[in-house]
Formats: structure tokens, sequence, C-alpha cells
């Protein structure tokens, strides 16, 4: 590849992404990306890993969510605005870039608001696949917003569900997020409380939105046996659980030091144990032990998972072409001589 070649980054805009998706089929776009961040769940420790630089504010955070596994370099730029659907904007909107360890050169830019929805789900569905009950069938989903779609889809494809339980605040939500799903093979329900949706559910997901200390689920609506996929709680002062549940579960979690500032474990001790789920995935760690036991994945979002999607958009950007080449990055003819770069560009504009 020359350096010309380089210098133009292939680009996958918010339109090309969706007609990725539909090629390739939402539902195998999930199965595929839960491979994907398996693959790179397994080879954890080659990571560099670093919690996601945070930027707090009144209305939510901005964070930069940087990893590398030695050859390629990512990061995404992430925000989370629980107040933004009111005024018609987006809770969580992203994007990111894959580079070239070796050159430095980027190698992708994308958007990632739809790759997040995506991966967040994969890395449920990972979870889920690991430490749920073998057999189990029906999933209660507590926040029906822009995420719950596809947590759903993955939680099919991935793990087998078939029966969804579906309870938010806001009804209008519910209704939408049905019909989204009305073709999708789930026997789909809707409740009017969270405690009569998550009745009977062998999976609990929470992917509600409020940067507050909420209490989505208490101890007394979880049974013995349940796993539940918390992600909705993902930044300092925004929980979903109540306390008493953490006690009773066992909680796996992705990068410790991350989890501990974001996650529902923010509500414990700063030595609450806890699993990691590259642990389980690499056999160095227990996963779930019997039928009864409750298993919790304090799922925050990070960085290695964003790596792996992009990894993965960048191979189905090779394999099925696509992908606007954007002019990033200023390629001189000599290396060391980029001002003359803008002479040549005036004498090219103003030839006399
Ligand atoms: P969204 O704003 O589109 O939807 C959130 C929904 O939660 C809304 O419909 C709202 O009415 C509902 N809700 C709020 N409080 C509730 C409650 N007490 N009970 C039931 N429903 C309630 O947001 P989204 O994009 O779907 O994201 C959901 C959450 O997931 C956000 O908090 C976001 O920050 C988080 N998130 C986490 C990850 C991760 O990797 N863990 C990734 C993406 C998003």
């Amino acid at each position: 590849m020359t350096a010309s070649d380089l210098a133009y980054v292939p680009f996958v805009d918010v339109e090309e992404m969706m007609h990725l998706i539909l090629d390739i089929g939402l539902e195998t776009c999930l199965a595929d990306l839960t491979n994907y961040i398996e693959e790179d769940f397994r080879r954890w420790p080659l990571f560099d890993k670093t919690p996601r630089v945070a930027a707090h504010s009144s209305n939510g955070v901005i964070e930069l969510m940087p990893t590398s596994d030695g050859q390629e370099y990512a990061f995404k730029y992430v925000n989370g605005h629980p107040g933004n659907m009111k005024k018609g904007l987006q809770t969580v909107t992203a994007f990111g870039l894959l580079a070239d360890v070796e050159s430095g050169y980027p190698l992708l830019l994308s958007e990632m608001t739809l790759l997040t929805a995506l991966r967040t789900a994969a890395t449920s569905a990972l979870a889920t696949r690991l430490l749920a009950r073998p057999g189990s069938r029906t999933v209660a989903m507590i926040g029906n917003g822009a995420q719950s779609e596809f947590q759903a889809l993955a939680l099919k494809k991935v793990c087998g569900i078939t029966a969804l339980r579906l309870f938010d605040t806001d009804p209008e939500a519910t209704r939408k997020c049905m019909a989204n799903l009305a073709g999708s093979g789930l026997d789909i329900t809707s409740y009017k409380t969270a405690e009569e949706a998550v009745m009977d559910a062998d999976i609990i997901t929470t992917c509600t939105a409020d940067k507050q200390m909420a209490t989505v689920l208490h101890d007394n609506m979880i049974g013995a046996g349940v796993h539940i996929n918390a992600i909705g709680g993902d930044c300092p002062g925004k929980t979903e659980l109540q306390a008493d549940i953490l006690n009773r579960a066992n909680v796996f979690v992705e990068y410790p030091p991350q989890t501990r500032i974001e996650g529902e474990i923010q509500q414990m001790a700063s030595d609450f144990p806890v699993t990691e789920l590259w642990e389980v995935l690499s056999g160095t760690a227990e996963g779930r032990r019997d039928a009864r036991q409750i298993t919790l994945f304090d799922g925050v979002g990070f960085a290695i998972e964003d790596f792996s999607a992009l990894r993965w958009l960048r191979d189905q950007v090779e394999r099925l072409g696509g992908g606007k080449r954007l002019d990033l990055i200023a390629d001189p003819d000599d290396p060391r001589d980029l001002f003359g770069m803008i002479e040549r560009e005036r004498h090219r504009r103003n030839p006399a």
C-alpha cells in the first residue's frame, strides 16, 4: 500500500452503516459481533487497558475510550445525556477510529451510534450465553428505548430467547419497541409495572436512562436462578439496582477499575468481590455454579468491545467493499514539506 493510499481513510457514515446492517442482516451482525468480542476477551491480557476518560456535566457525560492490542489501536467518542430524549436528541451518540500501531495511520473512521447499540447488545448476549441458566427462554426488558430492540434480538439470536416481557415508565417507548419487533418471531407482552414484567423471567435486562441513583429493580423482585444484564447504570451517580441484589448475586464485570467508578458496584465497598468476564471465558474463573445462583452482568461498556466492533466493521468493509474514502491525512510529496504543500495549493489556485 502506498503512502497516498493510506492518506485516504475508509469512512463509514450512518447511511452506509444502515446499508451494511441490512445487507448482512441485523441478527447475523449481532451474532458475528458477539464472536468478535469473545475472541478479543479471550486475549484480554494483550490489550492496553484504562478506565475511559470522562468529562461530566450536570446534563451528562462525554467520554473517550481508547485501547490497543499492540497491532491496532482504537478509540471511541461517546456521550450519555439522559435529558436529550425530551429535546428530540438521542441519549447516546458515538463515532470512532481504528488505526495501525506500526505507522500510526488511521485504518477506518466510523459512525458508532448504531455500532454501539450493536456491540452493547452483543456484549449482553455474550455474558448471557456464558452465565444464564441453560434453557433460559424468557427475558424481561426494563427500559424500552434506543438500545432495547438490539438487546432483545441479540438474546434471541445468540441465546435462543423466545419470549420478551416489556416495561418502560413511558408507555410510548414500549409501544415503539413492540411495533419494531412485531415481525421478529419473539412472543412479546407489555406490562404496566416492572414487578409484573420480571415475574418468572429467566433473564432480566435493565437499560433505562436516568442520571440519578435509580431503583429500577428491588431485591424482592429477583428470584433464584435469574441472570441480570444491568447495562443502564454506566456512570457515577447513575445506577439501576437496589444494593441488596448485589449482595445476593455473583457479579461479573468487564474491567473492574472502570466498573467500580461507573457500574452498579459503585454502591458497594471498593473491595466488593467481582469476577471479570474474560476470566470465565478463558477458564481461569468460575461462571454459574448452579441453577439457583443469581448471576449479574454489571455492564458499563468497555473500550475492547468498541475495538472488536471496529475490527468487525473493517473486515466487513474489506469483504463487501464500500466505505467512503476520506481525505483525512495530509500527504505532502516530501513528508518534511508540509508547508510547501500549502504553497503548491496557493500556486494551483492562483497560477499567475
Ligand atoms: P433511551 O433514553 O433511548 O431509553 C431509556 C428508556 O428508559 C426510556 O424509554 C425511558 O422512558 C426509560 N426509563 C427511564 N427510567 C425508567 C425506569 N425507572 N423504569 C423503566 N424505564 C425507565 O436510552 P438508550 O440509548 O436506550 O440507553 C439506555 C441506557 O443504556 C442509558 O442509560 C445508556 O447510557 C446506557 N448504555 C449503556 C451501554 C453499555 O455499554 N453499558 C451502552 C449504551 C447505552
